[in-house]
């Protein structure tokens, strides 16, 4: 088993994407969901997610912005969560709505969530050729992880 290698190699890859096109102070580290700290600027993704959420999740997404309908669930991912980093500064407390939340479409719906969708989607659609390009490369490496773990 080579998981760990390939595991850094797209840890790495990830890290490299969001410190070269966004910030040099975010960074990227293996998580078991795709989350957020804006505290540390740290963003976690995972590997294997629940289907359920990352269709829902994907389907509001390419929705929205169907420019990105070839772009994979774990870029889709990432780059929101990288919206969530630069659109912190007009983010809203929305702690009681969010606890409100009990379907995925209302989620999509916070205000925070949405703006975080909004940054991802008109950059990916702006920079469809090169987030493509990138998104290849990560999805190389993420079927070797796979590829693996069905081993
Ligand atoms: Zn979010």
């Amino acid at each position: 088993m080579m998981i760990s290698k390939e595991f850094s190699e797209l840890t790495s890859a990830l890290d490299a994407f969001v410190k070269e096109n966004f910030d040099e102070d975010y960074s990227v580290e293996l998580g078991s969901d795709f989350f957020v700290d804006l505290d540390t600027d740290i963003i976690r993704y995972a590997v294997i997610c629940p289907e359920a959420d990352e269709k829902s999740f994907c389907a509001d997404f390419i929705n929205r912005f169907p420019a990105c309908a070839d772009i994979s669930p774990l870029m889709l991912s990432l780059m929101h969560e990288v919206g969530h980093l630069e659109e912190e500064w007009q983010m809203e407390d929305d702690a009681k709505e969010r606890e409100l939340c009990t379907k995925a479409e209302d989620y999509y719906k916070l205000f925070n969530e949405r703006i975080a969708t909004d940054y991802a989607g008109e950059w990916l659609t702006k920079h469809h050729d090169f987030a493509k390009e990138c998104d290849k490369k990560f999805i190389a490496i993420y079927e070797k992880i796979l590829d693996n773990l069905l081993d």
